[in-house]
């Protein structure tokens, strides 16, 4: 059965394999799953790896997209897609080749089956929150206030927009 279009933000990080160039790709692959249109996509932004530091820097950024899939769906259509660009995984906050998390869904609020949303660590890192102020300034993410409020508490976090 389909459900209305909901509007939902995507997180996306890499730091292996050209990882500006696999950003881009997923930006284009999203047009491609089911029911799914992108509507918009942030600029390039560079950060240093949190939680294991002896890796390369990431390459990060954000989409919106326009979708038919249910949370479930979406999440398992970005699992499939990270697999398709080769993912591996090693360790907690080891390299990776594609990162996609749901940021937002619509308005919804849940925390069931391998599924957190608002996604948990969004709110307090400067190199999601940069992107999503970028194409999506007067935000709110549920329980922790506006876009521009959240960025404004993690000023000590380096995070640089990719020129060209
Ligand atoms: P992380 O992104 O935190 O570094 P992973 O990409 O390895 O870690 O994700 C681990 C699991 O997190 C996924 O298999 C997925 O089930 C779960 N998860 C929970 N909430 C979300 C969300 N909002 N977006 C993406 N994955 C999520
Ligand atoms: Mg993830």
């Amino acid at each position: 059965m389909s459900q209305p279009y909901k509007r939902a933000f995507i997180g996306l990080g890499s730091n292996l394999s050209d990882p500006g160039n696999q950003i881009l790709k997923a930006f284009a692959e999203f047009g491609k799953l089911p029911q799914t249109r992108l509507l918009s996509s942030s600029s390039l932004y560079r950060s240093a790896p949190v939680g294991y530091a002896e890796q390369p820097d990431f390459i990060n950024a954000v989409a919106e997209i326009e979708t038919g899939l249910t949370p479930h769906q979406l999440l398992d259509a970005l699992l499939d897609m990270e697999h398709r660009h080769g993912r591996v995984r090693e360790f907690r906050n080891a390299p990776r080749i594609l990162d996609l998390d749901i940021l937002l869904y619509d308005d919804l609020s849940c925390h069931e089956h391998g599924l957190t949303l608002p996604h948990p660590r969004m709110h307090e890192r400067a190199f999601v929150l940069q992107p999503l102020h970028e194409i999506a300034p007067s935000c709110i993410i549920g329980g922790h206030g506006g876009v521009e409020e959240c960025l404004e508490k993690c000023t000590d976090q380096r995070v640089e927009r990719v020129e060209g």
